[in-house]
């Protein structure tokens, strides 16, 4: 392995993007700057205490220095409804550029390798959540529903994450905001933020390089012909309640003796033999009519062998070439989607990262902000898990992540660190590991 991606690199890179906000303050708001503003809310992600700041104002008035300035670079650190002030105006495509700069250095050191699937191509994740709802609070960019009278306001974010069969880590990457949108009366959706997601980012990758992987949401022929336009594959869900047509065809097709291909292989999977069979056929219309688009469909089924019982079934539709060789890979591939849900969105909803805390849910941006920089908190926890030893063996140490956070909340409260390397070097000192 080349390098590693080191905390202070990605922080660096984070500052920079910090920095080149326009200037918004104006008056007696002046006081603390946007990037302190900016960098102390992303401490309290990343060290996932709501009172880490606080914490660290107390240890400045006593010892005349503080964490947040020698781990995060927060200079002067602004009490809550200052960094409110600060971060409110700020659109969070000012945080794009992070994402993009620590998956460059992922790739270039190698530590992508095993999130390259089918074709060799990264495995690509695109899914939906929403992140906040009240029936009081709201800002221009929610989203409003009315249900039985009553007006929901929320947020939603297209997250996109890459992600790789049977491996835990979920890399993220810039996330698409799902907001209404200028010059448009009609309210934003999922369907038209991916689409933005792929004609901004499309240009990343290098071609045929990229397999978007989605749910059956998005499993139509519009979104098809806008990826392979932009030189990406693609494996998503296709359901036969939404692909009425596709499935006629596959129905037709399966009366014709040789004309659907199928597959049996049997796999231990440590407990008992399960029975993976795969159907696949290529080149069937994805919806009905004459302009349709073709593309392959497949579709795997795993019995237990000794019960017969079915453990699961899915279906896709996929620009990639369907044999004998690349069916199990697109197959476990798509099976791979779920992980934006489950490793993502669980992660970040259920596992301590504090999200909106007291900075409260703004009148412009500030809902958004936070949450992109949650996502990168996230980001660099999971960089550190791949390339940094120490943080690997101190995790591996201590078990549950909670007991690590635990840790880290009460050592920076009590004691003062130079730098997050010295940091990670006490607590292995301490717990006498030698990482190798
Ligand atoms: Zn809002």
């Amino acid at each position: 392995m080349a390098n590693r991606v080191t905390f202070q690199a990605m922080l660096g890179s984070l500052r920079r993007s910090l920095e080149r906000v326009p200037e918004h303050r104006t008056g007696r708001n002046i006081q603390y700057e946007i990037v302190d503003g900016g960098l102390g809310a992303f401490s309290v992600f990343y060290v996932q205490s709501p009172s880490f700041l606080a914490h660290q104002r107390h240890m400045e008035q006593r010892q005349g220095r503080n964490n947040a300035r020698s781990l995060f670079g927060v200079e002067a650190i602004p009490c809550d409804g200052q960094m409110r002030n600060l971060l409110d105006p700020v659109p969070p495509s000012h945080l794009r550029a992070p994402f993009w700069e620590i998956y460059g250095e992922l790739e270039t050191c190698g530590y992508l390798a095993d999130y390259h699937g089918v074709g060799g191509a990264l495995l690509c994740s695109l899914d939906g959540t929403g992140y906040f709802i009240s029936q009081k609070i709201h800002c221009p960019n929610c989203t409003v529903h009315v249900r039985e009278g009553e007006t929901y306001y929320s947020h939603m974010v297209l997250a996109a994450v890459l992600v790789a069969p049977g491996y835990e880590h979920v890399i993220a990457l810039e996330p698409e905001f799902i907001a209404p949108q200028d010059g448009h009366d009609k309210q934003d959706c999922e369907q038209q933020a991916i689409k933005r997601w792929v004609k901004r980012n499309a240009w990343r990758f290098a071609p045929w390089q990229v397999t978007i992987l989605t749910d059956d949401l998005h499993s139509h022929q519009p979104l098809c012909e806008l990826l392979l336009g932009h030189k990406l594959h693609f494996i998503m869900t296709c359901r036969e309640e939404s692909h009425q047509a596709l499935y006629q065809e596959v129905g037709l097709l399966t009366r014709v003796e040789g004309a659907i291909e199928t597959m049996t292989v049997r796999h231990w999977n440590g407990r008992y033999h399960e029975l993976r069979t795969y159907r696949w056929v290529e080149q069937v219309p994805v919806r009905a009519g004459a302009k349709s688009l073709e593309v392959n469909w497949c579709e795997i089924t795993i019995v237990r062998q000794d019960t017969g019982k079915q453990l699961y079934h899915n279906a896709w539709i996929t620009s990639h070439e369907l044999n004998e060789k690349t069916m199990p890979e697109v197959a476990e591939a798509g099976r791979a989607h779920w992980k934006v849900e489950n490793e993502n969105f669980n992660v970040l909803k259920n596992r301590g990262y504090h999200f909106e805390h007291s900075y409260g849910h703004g009148k412009q941006h500030l809902s958004t902000v936070l949450l992109t920089l949650l996502l990168l908190a996230f980001l660099f926890h999971t960089v550190l898990h791949l390339s940094c030893s120490q943080y690997q063996a101190i995790r591996q140490e201590l078990g549950a992540r909670r007991t690590f956070f635990d840790d880290l909340r009460a050592l920076t409260r009590y004691l003062y660190f130079v730098s997050w390397d010295e940091l990670l070097t006490f607590m292995c000192r301490r717990l006498e590991l030698a990482p190798g």
